[in-house]
């Protein structure tokens, strides 16, 4: 039930600054001096060998005193306790997040319980993780826990496209995933507060619209480009939607269907759906979406094509769950229904008999057009 309390007024937030280009993380220092000298630097193993090294040097060189945060793998409030003791013994000034959606939600979380900035640089455009003042947090076992919310957006987000073309096409595919859900969700719930408690502004719809429109013209040229790791405009343009764009535009739009399918999928323990990566489930999300949505077969199909061409998945069988029972997408409707989650911002009924069927009718949808098209 949308917009229980009748809030009127509009609110739209993001972060101070948006930097993006390749090699700007020698850039760093200049961005984020003004948040002191000693800065946790948080990123796990991998991504300190990929980038960690090299903006650890940067920073050095310009005089910060760098604390090391090694981060486990998991946004769990465990991690989130560990880290925070260690920022508080080493005394950091702010807090760095290098790498990808929990390691940016872990960072955001650990700041804000010790009153720090976060400073986000992703390397990889696989989530709208790094603009928004919300974290998704985990149970240790990889289940959904909730959401917390900020008061503050990051204060800088600073995207080094050269950093992000190493990573696998996947990442930019299952951002692309992600990204396809904010127009949709935020259409559908346009009429309830979004994540900051205020209405929709038109600039919020205005950029779920311009991140669609990226996605249909650049979203495959972009995956192949990635593929070759080669940065063109059109890469340039889905890294931005992906990040700068969905981040906006789900904050400021809001939620529905897809991220409440998303977490909803969580309840099965499913090894090969376990290993999908966060806009791989919501893409099958945004076709239970567009059911709820009643769109027509050529919109389903028009979304599904890009699906489909940069390797998304839009079935049961995409996912790896073929054989789940009625009883298991029954649990998945149950949590995707949960009290507090976005699906009551949807302007029409919602039961999770209704939501049972709609993720039926979305594997079907989705069967039928790989059908139709001999895939
Ligand atoms: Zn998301």
């Amino acid at each position: 039930m949308p917009n229980l309390n009748r809030v009127t007024e509009k609110l739209f937030q993001s972060p101070s600054k948006y930097i993006q280009g390749p090699s700007v993380i020698h850039h760093a220092p200049k961005y984020l001096s003004s948040f002191g000298a000693a800065p946790l630097l948080l990123s796990d193993d991998l991504v300190y060998q990929i980038a960690g090294k090299e903006l650890k040097t940067a920073l050095e060189i310009a005089n910060f005193k760098v604390t090391r945060g090694i981060f486990g793998g998991e946004a769990s409030k465990d991690e989130i306790t560990r880290l925070g003791a260690l920022s508080k013994e080493k005394s950091v000034d702010f807090i760095i997040a290098l790498g990808g959606g929990k390691t940016i939600d872990s960072a955001k979380a650990i700041a804000d319980d010790l009153g720090l900035e976060v400073a986000v640089l992703p390397t990889t455009a696989s989530t709208d993780a790094p603009c928004s003042a919300l974290s998704v947090l985990y149970r240790p076992n990889g289940e959904f826990e909730n959401y917390r919310f900020y008061s503050n957006n990051p204060s800088v987000v600073l995207v080094d496209t050269s950093i992000i073309v190493q990573a696998p096409a996947r990442f930019l595919a299952s951002g692309i995933g992600d990204a396809l859900a904010t127009n949709l969700e935020a259409k559908a719930a346009r009429n309830s507060p979004n994540s900051g408690g205020g209405l929709p502004t038109e600039i919020a719809s205005a950029i779920g619209a311009k991140c669609e429109e990226i996605l249909f013209k650049y979203g495959r040229q972009a995956v192949e480009a990635n593929k070759a790791k080669a940065v063109t405009p059109a890469f340039e343009a889905v890294v931005e939607a992906n990040t700068l764009l969905s981040g906006l535009g789900f904050e400021s739009g809001g939620n529905a269907v897809a991220h409440a399918i998303h977490n909803g999928l969580t309840a099965i323990n499913n090894r090969v759906l376990h290993a999908k990566m966060h806009g791989e489930k919501v893409a099958f999300g945004v076709v239970c979406q567009l059911i709820l949505d009643g769109a027509p077969t050529s919109e389903m199909d028009r979304y599904i094509s890009l699906m489909v061409s940069v390797g998304l998945p839009t079935t049961l069988t995409d996912l790896g769950i073929e054989n789940a029972t009625d009883e298991e997408l029954r649990l998945v409707a149950a949590l995707a229904c949960a009290p507090n989650e976005t699906i009551w911002n949807m302007d029409r009924v919602i039961t999770e008999d209704i939501v049972f069927n709609a993720i039926r009718g979305a594997d079907i949808v989705g069967k039928d057009y790989k059908v139709r098209n001999g895939l």
